[in-house]
């Protein structure tokens, strides 16, 4: 029987591994990708932390930065012990291997990323998620912890409001199998992905674990806040990395001037980037006056793809950039414990709203999120399931039903090309759900969403091979695309304010009676949206 059944292998779910293993459990950590392809290894930029307080900085500075980027929005006692606990986490990671940059008397480097006071960022050159990604890998394949790759989540198990497994599809096979366990950790990772076309995220950032607890009876939360990042390679939606401007790159318009301090919020350098694009500018990331040996120590990777994708060279050509749908404030709801609001299921990483970013995240706090939750959710859930009596493997009813949809959809052929809905979703999202929102064009997108959510049914398969069956695998994300962008803009129509990542035209001032977390939930078969109280 396995004791924590993980979902997804980024860098939560791996932290949650091996610190759920370290408690004795019997781990299996299930993802429908490798490990080494999760979206935790294209970050760049770095991972936050106050390593030692001196006269430039501090723990107290850490969570006054954080908590005035969530704009109200952040627990307050999770952020202090998230902020507190930061040269924890870090120095974990360096016991564990990650080959962090070092200064020149050996401690580990630090730079400047937006909306700080001081600098806070600890890097491995551009390749911190990746470098923290396979460490993590590497420490887990030497604990033995067992792995189902190529796996895809499709829904969880509740009986009597307890968690007790998942159903996923074999994606080699296209076989549905019921996987049971005392405790479940939903590390899935973000939904930036709807933003197809539009984001710096992978397209496999889909959000499938919040719309499976959604589905489950969990509560999710905070779903309108996407936040857009200022810099990914115009129309290619690659991403520089904030730590470009932190090394002291400028934003420059048409004529070469800048025009916004370069290290302002995300939100604000993102909205003021758009604003030069409707009025007919472009805008340009300008690195040249660094030099070529700072640009190669800093940020290698990324000279690289600007070489290969723009065919610029950093040091020489100014670089046009547009603002780029990635990274998902909202998702399953949870305590500083980890906890869900459903028993035994708990959740870390990108698809939780951990109470940390509120409105708007700052660069570096999400690795540092997926590191410090995904060790509290592994030991949680591991203490958690010795008291969780054996639970029997009979069918469930959930297996049946999700054996009968894959079965039954391998003989329907599909009257709607959901490939060209998914484009046009990304398009709808990032112009009337993007960097400026108002009523109108968001009500007409409701309607929209509310009429491909209608002809899901309708939807079969072109292709019927079994065997890695790609077709199968995007029309179950889409599925859960079109779930979760309704309740996008549920949120954002219900916030009638602007605040953080969430701009609206139509209500440009942050209202007080809206300093409370947006909470959703099923109830029979629709989707109620409230409001409630920080705690
Ligand atoms: C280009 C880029 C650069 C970034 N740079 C930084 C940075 O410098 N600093 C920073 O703090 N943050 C950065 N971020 C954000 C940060 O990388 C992510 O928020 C973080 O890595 C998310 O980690 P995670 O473990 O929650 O999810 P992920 O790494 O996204 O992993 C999710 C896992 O869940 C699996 N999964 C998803 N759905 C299913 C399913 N249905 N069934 C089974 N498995 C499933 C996936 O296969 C994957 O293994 C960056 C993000 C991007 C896109």
């Amino acid at each position: 029987m396995i004791d924590v059944l993980i979902i997804g292998s980024g860098g939560a779910g791996l932290t949650a591994a091996l610190n759920a293993k370290k408690e004795g459990a019997k781990v299996l950590v299930v993802s429908k990708t490798y490990p080494t392809h999760s979206q935790t290894c294209q970050a760049q930029g770095g991972i936050n932390a106050v390593l030692k307080e001196t006269e430039n900085d501090s723990i107290q500075k850490y969570i006054e930065d954080t908590y005035k980027a969530s704009h109200k929005l952040g627990n307050k006692e999770y952020i202090n012990y998230f902020c507190s606990n930061s040269e924890n986490t870090i120095s974990w990671l360096d016991s564990i291997g990650v080959p962090f940059s070092k200064n020149i008397k050996d401690n580990i480097s630090q730079r400047k990323f937006g909306g700080t006071k001081a600098k806070r960022t600890c890097y491995s050159s551009d390749y911190t998620g990746l470098k923290i990604l396979h460490t993590l890998y590497d420490q887990c394949l030497k604990e033995n912890i067992e792995f189902y790759n190529e796996y895809q989540l499709l829904n969880l198990i509740i009986e009597n409001n307890k968690a007790i497994g998942i159903t996923a599809l074999d994606i080699e096979t296209s076989q549905v199998k019921q996987i049971k366990a005392k405790t479940i950790i939903l590390a899935t990772g973000g939904y930036a992905g709807l933003y197809y076309g539009f984001t710096t995220n992978s397209y496999s950032s889909t959000g499938d674990g919040i719309a499976s607890a959604l589905n489950a009876g969990a509560k999710i939360s905070n779903m309108e806040f996407m936040q857009f990042h200022p810099t990914a390679l115009e129309n290619k939606n690659i991403l520089i990395s904030e730590s470009a401007r932190g090394e002291g790159g400028y934003l420059v318009d048409n004529q070469g001037n800048r025009f916004i301090d370069e290290l302002k919020p995300r939100d604000e350098v993102a909205r003021a980037i758009y604003k030069k694009y409707e009025e007919g500018e472009k805008v340009y990331l300008d690195l040249r006056h660094l030099g070529l040996d700072k640009i190669n120590e800093a940020m290698p990777q990324e000279r690289r793809l600007v070489q290969e994708f723009m065919q610029l060279k950093m040091e020489k050509d100014l670089i046009p950039i547009n603002p780029s749908a990635h990274y998902s404030m909202g998702g399953i709801i949870t305590d500083i414990e980890a906890k869900s609001s459903i028993e035994n299921l708990y959740a870390c990483g990108e698809c939780s709203q951990s109470g940390i970013h509120g409105a708007n995240r700052l660069g570096g706090n999400s690795l540092l999120e997926i590191v410090t939750f995904g060790k509290i959710a592994g030991e949680n859930a591991a203490k958690k399931a010795k008291k969780v009596k054996i639970i029997e493997n009979t069918d469930s009813e959930q297996f049946l039903i999700d054996k009968n949809y894959i079965e039954g959809i391998f003989t329907k052929d599909s009257e709607i090309d959901f490939y060209k809905r998914k484009k046009e979703l990304g398009k709808l999202l990032f112009k009337n759900v993007g960097l400026f929102r108002e009523e109108k064009s968001m009500k007409n997108s409701l309607e929209k969403i509310l009429e491909w959510k209608k002809e899901l049914n309708l939807i079969g398969l072109n292709d019927k091979s079994k065997i890695f069956n790609k077709n199968l695998t995007d029309l179950i994300e889409y599925k859960n695309m079109i779930e979760l962008a309704h309740t996008i803009l549920i949120s954002a129509l219900n916030r009638q304010e602007s605040r953080g990542a969430h701009f609206r035209i139509d209500f440009k001032d942050e209202l007080e009676n809206y300093d409370k977390n947006s909470i959703l939930f099923l109830e029979n078969d629709s989707i109620h949206i409230k409001l409630e109280e920080i705690q």
